[in-house]
C-alpha cells in the first residue's frame, strides 16, 4: 500500500488535514486506534475561537457547526461573593462559538470518509513509524480484523495522535526539545445532564479552589472543580460535587446552579508541554501530539485546528505544485501561536488558582490582577484579545 500522506490519529487535527487533502484530490490514509463510535462520542472541548470556525468554513467544514453552535459574547468571573461580567464582544467585535468536540469530530469524519471518499482504518493496533529521515517513510500497524501486520508507505506522515500517541516518541531526543510545565494542581472535569445555569462561561475564583461552568448544549453543561492532583474521582460523590460547585460559584444575586446527573467525572493533572521543532524528516506533528495546554483557557482544540490548517495547506502546495514554503515554515508558524497561548494559560492559571494556593501573597496579587481586568479598559481589552485568540488573517 502506498499513500502520499499517512495521517496517524482521527481527532480534530488529523481529520481536518485529511479533509483538506481530499478536497485537493490527494489520497491519504487515516489510522485510528479507537472505533468510529468511540471518537464520535468522546466528550472534551466545546469552546471554538471565531477565526478557527472561519478556517473550517473556508474549507467547507463548518456547515453543521454554523447552523447549530451557540455564539458566546461574554464571560463572568465570580470572586469576593460578587459577579463581574466582561463583554468581550463589545470590546473587540468578536465572539466564541460553543460546539461540542464530539459533534465536530462526527462532522469531520463523515465529510472525510463518506463525502470526500477518504481512506480510514479504525481500531488499528501497534502503530509504528519507520524511515522518517528518508523520503520514503512508512507506518506499520496491526489490522484489527485479520490480526495481520500491514505496512503503508507514504511521502509524508502527519502525527496527529494526541497526547498519548506514539508519533511524538518517534522524534529522536537529540533532534527535539520537550518543554514541560506542571501546575501541581488537579481539576475534576465533570459533565452534567443539566441545562447551563448562566448564558455565559463562569469562572469561580474562590479560597477553596477554582470552579468553572461552561455550557455545552441546552441539555449538558461542563463543570470543573480544582482538586489535589492525582485525586480519586470516587472521593467526589455527586452530593459533594454539587455542594462544592454551589459554594464556589455563589455570588450575590445569582440563582443557585441547576443540578443534574453527572455523566463524566475524571481528574486531570494539569500540565502543558511543547515539542520544538514539530518536524523530524518527513514526520510533521500537529495538535496535542506536539503541544498540550491544560484546558485552563480552552485552547487545545483551537491550536490543533491552527496546525491542521497550516499543515493541510502546506502539504497540498507541495504535492500539487512542488512548493515547499509552507512545509519549511510550518513548525515556526505553529509555535508562535502555541507559545502565545501557553503564556496566556499560565497567566490565567494564576488568576484561577492564586487565591486557593494558601499563600496570602499570591492571593493578594491574584485579586489585584482580576480587579485590573475590570477597572482598566486597556487591561480588559488585552484579556479579551488573548481569551478570543488572535485572528491569523488580521
Ligand atoms: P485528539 O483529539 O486527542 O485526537 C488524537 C486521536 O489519535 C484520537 O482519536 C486517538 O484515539 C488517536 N490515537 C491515539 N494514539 C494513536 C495511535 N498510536 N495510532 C493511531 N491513533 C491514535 N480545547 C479547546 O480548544 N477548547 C475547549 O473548550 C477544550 N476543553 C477541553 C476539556 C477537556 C476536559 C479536555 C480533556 C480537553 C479540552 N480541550 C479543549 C483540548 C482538546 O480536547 C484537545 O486539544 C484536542 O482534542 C486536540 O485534538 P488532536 O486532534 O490534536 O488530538
Amino acid at each position: 500500500q502506498r499513500f502520499p500522506v499517512v495521517v496517524v490519529g482521527a481527532g480534530p487535527a488529523g481529520l481536518t488535514i485529511g479533509n483538506i487533502l481530499r478536497a485537493a484530490g490527494i489520497d491519504c490514509l487515516v489510522l485510528e486506534t479507537e472505533t468510529r463510535e468511540f471518537i464520535e462520542q468522546r466528550p472534551r472541548a466545546g469552546v471554538i475561537e471565531e477565526w478557527a470556525v472561519r478556517g473550517l468554513e473556508q474549507r467547507g467544514l463548518a456547515e453543521n457547526l454554523l447552523a447549530r453552535a451557540q455564539r458566546h459574547t461574554q464571560c463572568e468571573f465570580r470572586f469576593g461573593g460578587q459577579r463581574h461580567r466582561l463583554s468581550y464582544t463589545e470590546l473587540t467585535g468578536h465572539h466564541h462559538y460553543v460546539y461540542p468536540q464530539p459533534l465536530l469530530v462526527t462532522d469531520l469524519v463523515r465529510e472525510y470518509a463518506d463525502v470526500r471518499g477518504g481512506a480510514i482504518r479504525f481500531g488499528v493496533q501497534d502503530v509504528q513509524l519507520h524511515d522518517l529521515d528518508t523520503d520514503r517513510p512508512a507506518v506499520s500497524y496491526t489490522d484489527p480484523e485479520t490480526g495481520q501486520q500491514q505496512l503503508v508507505q507514504g511521502d509524508f506522515v502527519a502525527g496527529c495522535d494526541g497526547a498519548r500517541g506514539v508519533t511524538r516518541a518517534a522524534l529522536p531526543p537529540e533532534r527535539a526539545r520537550i518543554a514541560r510545565h506542571d501546575y501541581g494542581i488537579g481539576w475534576l472535569a465533570l459533565l452534567a445532564e443539566a441545562p447551563p445555569s448562566s448564558d455565559c462561561v463562569m469562572f469561580g475564583v474562590h479560597p477553596r479552589g477554582f470552579a468553572g461552568h461552561m455550557a455545552r448544549s441546552p441539555e449538558v453543561t461542563r463543570y470543573y472543580l480544582e482538586c489535589p492532583p492525582g485525586d480519586d474521582p470516587d472521593n467526589w460523590p455527586d452530593e459533594r460535587v454539587w455542594a462544592e460547585l454551589q459554594h464556589r460559584l455563589a455570588a450575590t444575586g445569582a440563582p443557585p446552579l441547576t443540578e443534574g446527573r453527572l455523566i463524566e467525572k475524571r481528574v486531570l493533572d494539569m500540565h502543558n508541554y511543547v515539542v520544538e521543532p514539530m518536524v523530524f524528516g518527513r514526520l510533521f506533528l500537529a495538535g496535542d501530539a506536539a503541544h498540550l495546554t491544560a484546558p485552563i483557557a480552552a485552547k487545545g482544540m483551537n491550536l490543533a485546528l491552527h496546525d491542521a490548517f497550516l499543515l493541510g495547506d502546506a502539504l497540498v502546495a507541495y504535492v500539487t505544485k512542488g512548493d515547499s514554503t509552507g512545509l519549511g515554515g510550518y513548525s515556526e508558524a505553529c509555535l508562535s501561536r502555541v507559545w502565545d497561548y501557553q503564556e496566556f494559560s499560565q497567566w490565567l492559571s494564576e488568576v484561577y488558582h492564586g487565591t486557593s494556593s494558601g499563600d496570602p501573597y499570591r492571593a493578594g496579587t491574584t485579586l489585584a490582577r482580576l480587579r485590573r481586568v475590570f477597572a482598566s479598559p486597556s487591561a480588559g481589552l488585552a484579556f479579551a484579545e488573548s481569551y478570543l485568540g488572535k485572528d491569523p488573517n488580521s
